[in-house]
């Protein structure tokens, strides 16, 4: 019999963090194998906690937590998240202008879904989070890929961000600070791309979900305060910073000149309403969230746990023959490339798929992340130091045998 038809563009997508090698490892656990996965930022399946205060937020907030909110969700919550983004210098900002979502991924999805039409193009850095080229083609858009050169310590050159700026180009993403690579955008940066986006037209869309996840003084720069009438949409949430990934609470704050926000802040009411609203309770811990202690940047500092796994992850790097890192200056990841004589005819894949099958190891390959080149691989900083040191030794065990074939 044959099977039941399903969209066509669907062929196109891919989300490989969670795709074959992921099986593949569920079976070998099932088989009784002991694995490190890798593959996903998730900080609670490596021991890391919500905060107590958010804790306590929902726990104490429970009985109010059964019907729908507002369908852009609880006003309280979007005016802290408001209050938060004014106090970062976007001053025009209110709660009618927050949208929360059941974790970014959805409102990256919604947003796109209210922008495009078909055949419109999305400029998309390389590498970039898998969910934003999906999303692009899934609400029938194309993706245009701009380089983040590891040459160029992963950051992007606006020249040529402009050079692929058509007729059919309605918003440039950007990823600060960046998953998979970690780089942050330095302000003359963005204020080049805030100018592309002006002299063009086109909206900003602005992942900042690791925006307080930063290393060894890095330093982040909100791209919206600098960005004044050019139409932006910021993306944040509980996910990352504050290690609530299964609430599924993310918002987006949408700030530039009003009147040409008008037809999308309507769009993006509208798509908010067909879904009703994000679930309840993790709403609740909003207000706590954005207005309660940094619990963040000491795990971030010498002595905390990422900056400790981060540490390792550069030392092994340095000391290996076949590996070559850019630093992560923030987010939750490294995204080394294999050089030397383990790099040739280098399929990342097949690597990723040998490293798991002979080491035990779950890593995602980086053309994943929509490259052209297949020479990298992500794992994620969550682990501790000690463990991440077995990874990078079992990675050069691996590494070694192929530079030997
Ligand atoms: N954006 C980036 C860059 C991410 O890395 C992730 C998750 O890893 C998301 C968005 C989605 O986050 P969530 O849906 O949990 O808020």
């Amino acid at each position: 019999m044959s099977s039941l038809p399903t969209r066509q563009r669907l062929s196109e997508v891919r989300y490989e963090i969670r795709g074959e090698l992921a099986r593949r490892a569920r079976e070998l656990e099932s088989q009784g194998h002991k694995l490190i996965k890798l593959n996903i930022g998730n900080p609670g399946a490596f021991g890391f906690r919500a905060p107590p205060h958010l804790q306590n937020a929902i726990i104490g907030d429970i009985d109010h937590t059964d019907p729908y909110t507002h369908q852009q969700g609880l006003p309280a919550a979007r005016e802290a998240i408001a209050a938060a983004y004014q106090r970062r210098g976007l001053d025009d900002v209110g709660a009618e202008e927050v949208f929360i979502g059941n974790g970014v991924s959805e409102l990256i999805d919604l947003s796109l879904r209210a922008l495009l039409n078909p055949g419109d193009e999305v400029l998309v850095p390389s590498p970039d989070y898998p969910l934003w080229s999906a999303a692009t083609i899934l609400n029938d858009g194309r993706p245009v890929y701009y380089r983040c050169d590891p040459d160029n310590d992963f950051l992007p050159d606006p020249s040529e961000i402009e050079t692929l700026v058509s007729s059919r180009t309605r918003a440039i993403v950007l990823i600060n600070p960046n998953n998979p690579t970690g780089a942050t955008y330095p302000r003359e940066l963005l204020q080049r791309i805030i100018a592309i986006a002006a002299r063009h037209r086109l909206l900003l869309l602005v992942d900042e979900i690791y925006d307080q996840v930063l290393y060894d003084g890095a330093r982040f720069e909100p791209l919206a305060p600098l960005a004044g009438d050019v139409p932006c949409l910021t993306f944040s949430g509980l996910s990352k910073v504050h290690r609530a990934c299964g609430w599924r609470v993310g918002w987006a704050v949408l700030s530039g000149e009003r009147a040409r926000l008008r037809e999308f802040r309507h769009a993006m009411d509208l798509l908010s309403a067909l879904r009703l609203c994000a679930n309840v309770p993790g709403q609740y811990a909003i207000e706590a969230a954005v207005n309660g202690p940094d619990t963040i940047s000491a795990l971030c500092q010498p002595g905390g746990r990422l900056y400790e796994t981060r540490r390792a992850v550069i030392e092994a790097c340095d000391e290996s023959a076949h590996l070559q890192l850019v630093a992560p200056a923030g987010a939750l990841y490294a995204f080394p490339a294999v050089i030397g004589d383990a790099a040739q005819g280098f399929d990342d894949h097949a690597f990723a798929l040998d490293l798991l099958e002979t080491e035990g190891v779950l890593v995602v390959p980086g053309s994943s992340f929509n490259v052209p080149y297949r020479n990298h691989f992500r794992v994620t900083l969550l682990p501790d130091a000690v463990m991440m040191r077995e990874v990078f030794a079992r990675i050069d065990r691996a590494l070694d045998r192929r530079a030997e074939q």
